[in-house]
């Protein structure tokens, strides 16, 4: 079978065309914005059959046969992705039943997640009615059912919100309950995380809330069935670790260890595991399912030798194989089926058959092979980090060991520095020869991580902004501490409780360490978010830095890594300067920036006591942006402008904070603040920046919070931005005031945040007119609660012919005063079939 490519058979030349056009094919259909009509991919299939047959002919040269074969594969490809996603999309929410009461009965599929504001779970739905009529509904929803009380925009909780607890619910059962869904709708944020395809990819068509307020029917339980068994032994063992483990820090890791539960990792937790590179480890990644794989292979291998019987039967080799393969399934299953998990198992399948067939494929060749096999399962896998991040680990562990026979098996997710070989390793031999083995092991191990995050750190850079300098020195005694003793001892556990007991031990000495490595002040490193060109040249630098090659060839790389390492968002010029309305949901956000400086004008909202537009948008766009902020300025006190403050002001220690906050809030022990008050200007590279509002009296006064918004007015002479927070019709009308007395009028702006989200207390016709703006810029959330903007408010800017934008629609908006005509959407940048396309 093996031999040189001169020799190779016919037939199986056209493996290599057949599996890249696959790739290919599924690749360009995951570009396009909309569906074609079924018809169209009907024929394309029907295409792909005939240039499959003509390749066939064999009096066809050979080359071109070899292309008739990529062609046919590509085609089908693409028309198969494109049939299954017109089939996906058939189903979507109608987006006249968002928003209603809708009566449903449903199962529930999976373990629910926990958090402070109550839970969060998968329904399946059997049977949907609307005011007594049925309609139909996603076969696949995701629920939210809130405890304790709605905080109202003031951030007060609002008399009569208190809803009914909670119940206990479980996989398995059925459940009759009113809910209010909408279609699936996430923030759109340059480089940020993409909701909408993360919930594509769960089969999740739309999300919502059970109505469990004192008006309204009681949830009720129908049934306990026993469907979803593995999600209700997952959510068993879930509760046991809890109940066992007293520290929730320790439980948290175990079970996402054991049961793949990322959620119940602390926010803190991650911080540190993504400071020092380690993340990978802590969720059920390719590596433990490799590492699993390898260890049940080889005590399996070791069990069947005792029998000569069963050896005769079947070679011990290949039942350690198959077996390493049917248990890495079955861990993988069991701990939740995540999208890297099923990656895992496909790849390691791949492997196992070509070896069982006695297969000897080129390298090159299995990666494709298992490539292929999993885009076809998963076509939109090909747009995650960790797909390309474990293939490029893999293609790199396969390039630079000439043996390339470790790699194999040994899909990771960060790190695919698995161990060596999938299952065929024989054990024994004497205890020194066993020493040196496991000594040359570990330094293989750590060889290949070093080569692997040389490699890596441009891709890495590319797609999160950000790499570990101190992940190696973290992974070196993270990756078999983890791997080899704490999972493990994690599921043992399973069986025996306090084994639990020592996986905490085990989990409290390694978070130790890495505590003290994150607080290194190098421990990270980031850049500003380069392009994909830049990203490509830097991965070849890192590939060809890794290989074995001459060193002089090999330093060649270092060039070629610089774009990514040294890429600058380019600022605007002097005297100009630029608005990034970041998409935070239901608040104010806006990042001002002129050539040399930048602000933040209020830091969006709280999501839940975790979870703020801080820490999942704000810091995050920050740090692709490479933004050192000067300061940060909190129109007035309510969560939905100051939610996001903590994690920005940790982020960015050096910028001022300017605000109407009182002097008791809570925020002023994390930085000291100035207060804001009409006449104070300054300016930034030839911009004037100048607070209008609220007057120096007004703190003297008992005024609320709204009234007490600082409003910001930014301009270079041409052009003008007005920033206004939640001001109501009375600072309106003195701010008119105040423009009438000082003669030319300097509300007169391009651009208006407009007051308050839209609310229909505020836009009055004196101010749009006095501000007359080419734009209003509305930062509301999708279906928000409050109904922002008001209908009767739009009304007002469209009798003036003022553009209305709003963040459900566009997401980020962003505008530049030397592009004064022009808003930029990040909604339009790159459109795709499975975004939410708003009405
Ligand atoms: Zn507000």
């Amino acid at each position: 079978m093996h031999s040189s490519p001169t020799h190779t058979p016919v037939a199986a030349r056209f493996i290599f065309p057949a599996l890249l056009g696959w790739l290919l094919g599924s690749a360009a259909q995951l570009q396009q914005a909309t569906l074609w009509a079924r018809w169209i991919d009907g024929t394309l299939l029907l295409l792909a059959l005939l240039l499959l047959a003509l390749s066939a002919i064999r009096s066809l040269a050979l080359r071109v046969r070899l292309v008739l074969v990529l062609l046919a594969f590509a085609a089908a490809a693409f028309a198969a992705t494109g049939l299954r996603a017109s089939a996906y999309l058939s189903e979507t929410l109608d987006s006249s039943l968002e928003g209603r009461d809708i009566a449903l009965t449903g199962m529930v599929a999976a373990m629910p997640q926990y958090n402070e504001a109550g839970l969060r779970f998968r329904l399946e739905v059997e049977s949907a009615q609307l005011d007594g009529k049925p309609v139909r509904l996603p076969p696949r929803i995701y629920l939210g059912w809130y405890s304790g009380y709605y905080l109202a925009e003031g951030g007060t909780p609002t008399a009569g919100q208190l809803q009914r607890q909670p119940a206990a619910i479980s996989a398995g059962e059925r459940w009759q309950m009113t809910v209010r869904l909408k279609a699936p709708h996430g923030a759109s944020n340059p480089y940020g995380f993409d909701y909408e395809l993360w919930l594509w990819e769960q089969g999740l068509q739309a999300t919502g809330y059970v109505r469990a307020g004192p008006r309204d029917a009681a949830p009720q339980r129908l049934a306990r069935t026993s469907w979803h068994p593995v999600e209700r032994w997952r959510q068993q063992v879930r509760d046991r670790i809890f109940e066992r483990i007293g520290e929730r820090q320790y439980a948290g890791l175990i079970a996402a260890l054991v049961v793949g539960d990322q959620n119940a990792i602390e926010r803190a937790d991650w911080d540190v595991f993504r400071a020092t590179g380690v993340a990978h480890l802590m969720s059920i990644s390719g590596l433990h399912i490799t590492m699993f794989a390898w260890l049940a292979a080889l005590s399996l291998a070791w069990l069947w030798r005792r029998s000569p019987a069963l050896c005769l039967w079947l070679p011990a080799s290949s039942a350690a194989l198959i077996g390493g393969v049917v248990l890495a399934f079955a861990y993988a299953f069991f701990s939740g089926w995540g999208v890297p998990s099923q990656r895992t198992v496909l790849m390691l399948f791949c492997v196992a058959v070509l070896r069982l067939s006695g297969k000897r494929w080129p390298w090159p060749q299995v990666l494709l092979l298992a490539c292929a096999v999993v885009v076809a399962a998963d076509p939109w896998a090909m747009l995650q980090p960790g797909f390309w991040l474990s293939f490029v680990a893999v293609g790199v562990l396969f390039a630079t060991d000439p043996g390339a026979k470790r790699a194999a098996a040994s899909v990771g997710d960060r790190a695919a520095a698995g161990p060596p070989q999938g299952g065929t390793a024989p054990l024994g031999g004497s205890g020194a020869r066993a020493a040196a083995s496991v000594g040359a092991s570990l330094w293989a191990l750590l060889h290949e991580q070093w080569v692997i995050t040389l490699a890596l750190t441009p891709l890495t850079l590319l797609l999160f902004g950000q790499v570990s300098v101190v992940g190696l020195a973290a992974n070196a005694l993270a990756i078999p501490w983890v791997t080899l003793l704490v999972t493990p001892l994690a599921m043992l556990g399973v069986v025996a409780e306090p084994l639990w007991d020592l996986a905490a031990l085990a989990i409290s000495a390694l978070s130790w360490y890495l505590q003290a490595l994150a607080a290194l002040p190098f421990a990270t490193f980031a850049v500003a978010q380069a392009p994909l060109w830049a990203g490509a040249v830097g991965v070849l630098g890192g590939l060809l830095l890794a290989m074995t090659l001459p060193w002089s060839l090999r330093l060649m790389g270092l060039p070629l890594m610089l774009p990514v390492l040294l890429w600058q968002v380019p600022a605007p010029q002097t005297g100009q300067f630029e608005l990034l309305a970041a998409d935070i949901g239901q608040g104010n956000a806006v990042i001002v920036r002129t050539a040399s400086h930048a602000l933040l004008y209020d830091a969006g909202p709280r999501f839940s006591r975790e979870s703020d537009a801080g820490n999942r948008v704000l810091v995050p766009l920050l740090r692709s942006l490479q933004l050192r902020l000067d300061l940060l300025v909190l129109s007035h006190r309510d969560i939905d402008h100051t939610g996001g403050a903590p994690a920005v002001l940790k982020m960015q220690p050096q910028a001022a904070l300017l605000s109407s906050i009182e002097d008791d809030h809570e925020l002023q022990a994390l930085r000291p603040t100035r207060r804001c008050a009409a006449g104070q200007r300054w300016q930034w590279d030839g911009v004037d920046f100048e607070v209008l509002s609220p007057l120096a009296q007004d703190y003297e006064l008992d005024l609320k919070s709204n009234a007490m918004s600082c409003v910001l007015r930014i301009s270079n002479g041409l052009q003008t931005a007005l920033l206004v927070g939640d001001i109501e019709q009375a600072q309106e009308q003195r701010l008119v005031e105040q423009a009438q007395l000082a003669g030319e009028n300097p509300l007169r702006s391009d651009v208006l945040l407009v007051p308050h989200h839209g609310s229909r207390f505020s836009s009055s016709a004196a101010f749009l007119e006095a501000v007359q703006p080419r734009f209003a810029l509305v930062q509301a959330g999708y279906r928000n609660r409050f109904g922002h903007p008001a209908p009767s408010v739009l009304v007002h800017y469209e009798e003036r012919g003022i553009r209305v934008i709003d963040s459900p629609h566009c997401g980020a908006m962003r505008w530049k005063s030397d592009q004064a005509q022009a808003i930029h959407c990040q909604r339009m940048q790159s459109q795709h079939y499975w975004q939410h396309h708003v009405p």
